[in-house]
This record gives C-alpha cells, structure tokens and sequence, in this order.
C-alpha cells in the first residue's frame, strides 16, 4: 500500500535539489533521499579542481549543511543503495532489506566513470574520478615529482592534467584524437586546450591510443599504440561515464542511453521522474532528446522534478551549459553543438580570452567564452532565437553582446 511518502533515489546535485524544491513546493509528506555514498550530497565540481588540487577543503562541496536536512524534515538514508525497485507495488528495496514505500519517486541515480578494456586497470595506482572518496585517495597519490598519465584529454581529463601540474607532477596526456576536448568541443577549439596544456608543461600524446596498463602489483607505466611505454607511477582514466539507470531499467521503466522523460522530466510511469545525469529528456528547444552529464543539468533539473513530483507542472528547458577551470583559464559553454558546420572566434585563442560561436545552417548552437565573462546569458539568448546572424558582428571585438541577436 502507498503511503503519503516522496522517495529519491540517488543522493548528488540532483537528488538533493528534488528534494529541496518539493518541500519548498509545498510537498507535506515525507521526503526520503536515498544515497549510496556514506556522505552528505556533494557537488562533483571541485573533486577534479580545488579538493583534488588542495586549494579546497573537502567540505565546500557539499549541497547543504546536514542541518539543512533536518529543518525541512528530509530524511537522509546515506551509505544505503536502493537495490530494487517495484512499480506496481511502489516500492524500493535498499540494502540489507529494509523497504519505503512511495506516492511519488525521483530517480537521480548519476553516473559511474567508463573502464578501458586493456590489461591492467585494477593495478594500484590506477585511478578514475567520481566520487569525494576517489579525489581524497588520487590527491594523496599526487605528490611533486610523481609520473602522472593522464588518458582521455576531454573535461575529467584535462582538469585533472592541470591538479597534477598544480601539485608539481609531471604530466603526459593521452588521446586518440588529434586536439584535447575535440569531441566536444571540436579541434578549433581543442587547439586552444592543446596549447593551453602544453604551455603548462604538460606532454601531449594527441593521436595516440592505448593498449596496455604495466605493473605487477603497482602501475610502472602504460603501452601506447604506437609500441611506447610510457613510465608512469600514477595513472588517470577519464574516459567518459554510463548513466546507472539499472534500477530504472530492471523496473521497466523506458531507457535508451539514460531513462527517458518527456519535458516535464515524467519517465513512462506517471509518479515517477528522473534528474540529472540519468535523465535523457525531451527538450523543447532543442527539438529532440537530450541526455546531459553537466552541474547546472543536476542543479536545474532536480529542481524541476521536485517540484512536479510536489503537484508541479514546469518544463524543462534550459540551454545545456557547462563550466570548466584549468590553470588561469576559466570557461563557460552552452548549447548542443554537435553537428555544426562553422565556428566564428570573437577574439583570438592565442591571447587566452575569446568567444566561439558553433554555427549549423546559419544558426548558432552553441559558444564557449574562455575568460570573457557576461556574455553567457547572450550566447544562449541567441541559441534560445533559432534566428540567423550576422557572422560578422558575432566576430567583432567591439559590439556589444546585446546587438548579437538581430533587432525585431
Ligand atoms: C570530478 C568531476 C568534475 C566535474 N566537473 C564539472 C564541471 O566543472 N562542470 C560541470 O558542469 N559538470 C561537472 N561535472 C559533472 C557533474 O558533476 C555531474 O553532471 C553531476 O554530478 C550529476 O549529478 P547527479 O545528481 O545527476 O548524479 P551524481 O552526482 O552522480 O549523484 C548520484 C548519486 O546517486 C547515488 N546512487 C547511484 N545509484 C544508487 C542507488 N541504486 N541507490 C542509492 N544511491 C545511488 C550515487 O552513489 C551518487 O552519489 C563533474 C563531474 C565529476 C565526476
């Protein structure tokens, strides 16, 4: 039987959000936040920035202070997973058997990092970066003089190239593709990254795969594609991450890549919505699915499902935005901008501060500014548009961003 009782599973940026937003909605019943890991929700952030560089204490992460939790009568159940879920019964099954029962769930279960299938990545000294726990253990692995290889050279991969050089590390870095970032952000501007990493010393290996992880019981180095052997005592896979949409999937919920939502984030069960990492969701502006592993996705969206969970109607429909810090470079980039077929600088990437607008068919899907701050909310006020632009005027140094979007 179903009591009064709004159930998330999956206790990050997401989880943490639905539940804020459905007792500020107005939600009277009780809120359970599921989570996994033994702490207080966290953003992941500053794990592959300030904590894993030691500029942050671990504690800056976190969502909310525990009080939090218990002014608004959430009930945390941390260090517990849920392991099974059942629809028709709505119920979820954590760890060790205890059962909650539902009226309305979220599901904000995140993303757990890719493995290479190569020999040796259960070696010591063999890392991936998700978790608070992971960043405490790599740091401590990060130590001056220490042989770091770092493979993938996209988001995790590049900000942690530049933890490493912080703490005095010596850093190569490994991709299968010619720029760092290329695949999301292509090789116009993964030149920018290339020279930015390797202005900071950072030893490139772009173009090269990987075929091996040696050591006996520790890492002592990683066999390129090209017969190398790379001497490493530390080793970085970044290689991207899969949705956990199991319990989703073992419930029968619809997935694809992630669960799938309309634009209200409602998966194919009306009493049950999905945030964050998991949710490959209807977009409206961009006209199709959209599944997005960023921060403000996790914040926005947990929200937007809390409160629909509370009795809410809101669609969803912010423009994926990302944030990035490497060395003295910060970055912002929204949009969806795959496949485009033109990029437009403003300014020029060799002076460390520019816009790039990503054009498909004359229309702007995308744009990063690297350190050139305020023109954001412009960049997605002209994705938003869906209207043709003047290259020319995106290009100028000396517009002003609200003259970008065509008058009328
Ligand atoms: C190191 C790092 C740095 C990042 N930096 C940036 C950045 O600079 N900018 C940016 O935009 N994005 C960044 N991201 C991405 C961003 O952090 C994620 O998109 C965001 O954390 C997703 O939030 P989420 O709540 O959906 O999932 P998560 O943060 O993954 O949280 C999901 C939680 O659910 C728990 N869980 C899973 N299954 C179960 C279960 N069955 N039962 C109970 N609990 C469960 C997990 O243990 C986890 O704690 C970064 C990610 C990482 C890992």
């Amino acid at each position: 039987m179903a009591d009064d009782g709004l159930v998330i599973v999956g206790a990050g940026l997401a989880g943490a959000k639905a539940a804020e937003a459905a007792r500020s909605s107005g939600w009277e019943g009780a809120i359970r936040l599921v989570g996994a890991e033994a702490h207080l929700p966290y953003e992941r952030p500053p794990l592959s920035k300030g904590v894993l560089s030691g500029h942050d204490r671990p504690t800056v992460a976190a969502v909310h202070e525990s009080g939090f939790y218990v002014t608004n009568e959430i009930d945390l159940l941390i260090g517990a997973a849920a392991e099974a879920l059942d629809l028709q019964a709505r119920t979820v099954t954590l760890t060790g058997g205890r059962r909650l029962t539902f009226a309305k769930l979220v599901l904000a279960t995140g993303s757990t990092p890719r493995r290479l299938p190569v020999p040796g990545m259960d070696l010591d000294g063999v890392f991936t970066l998700r978790t608070l726990d992971d960043s405490l253990a790599l740091r401590e692995e990060l130590r001056a003089g220490r042989r770091v290889c770092v493979v993938g050279a996209s988001w995790i991969g590049t900000e942690v190239a530049a933890a490493a050089r912080e703490r005095g590390c010596d850093v190569v870095m490994v991709d299968p593709l010619a720029t760092p970032l290329e695949r999301v952000l292509g090789a116009e501007v993964g030149g920018y990254f290339a020279v930015l990493h390797a202005d900071h010393s950072v030893d490139l290996r772009m173009g090269t795969g990987l075929e091996a992880i040696e050591g006996s019981d520790r890492v002592s180095g990683v066999r390129l594609d090209d017969g190398e052997v790379v001497d490493a005592d530390v080793v970085v896979v970044g290689v991207g991450v899969v949705a956990d949409i199991a319990l989703a999937e073992e419930a029968g919920l619809e997935t694809a890549s992630g669960v799938l939502v309309d634009s209200h984030l409602r998966t194919s069960h009306p009493d049950v919505y999905a945030a964050g990492d998991i949710a490959e969701a209807e977009h409206p502006v961009l006209g199709r699915r959209v599944r997005v592993e960023h921060w403000a996705n996790a914040l926005n969206q947990g929200r937007t499902a809390g409160t629909n969970a509370a009795g809410g109607s809101k669609v969803y429909d912010r423009i994926p935005y990302f944030f990035s810090d490497q060395y003295d470079a910060g970055m912002e980039y929204s949009g969806w901008p795959v496949p485009y077929d033109d990029v437009v600088f403003r300014g020029d990437p060799s002076d460390g501060e520019f816009v790039a607008f990503y054009l498909a068919g004359g229309l702007v899907v995308g744009g990063i500014n690297v350190n050139v701050w305020d023109v954001n909310e412009a960049v997605q006020a002209l994705i938003r548009s869906r209207t043709a632009v003047d290259t020319a005027v995106l290009a100028d140094p000396d517009t002003d961003p609200k003259a970008w979007l065509p008058a009328g």
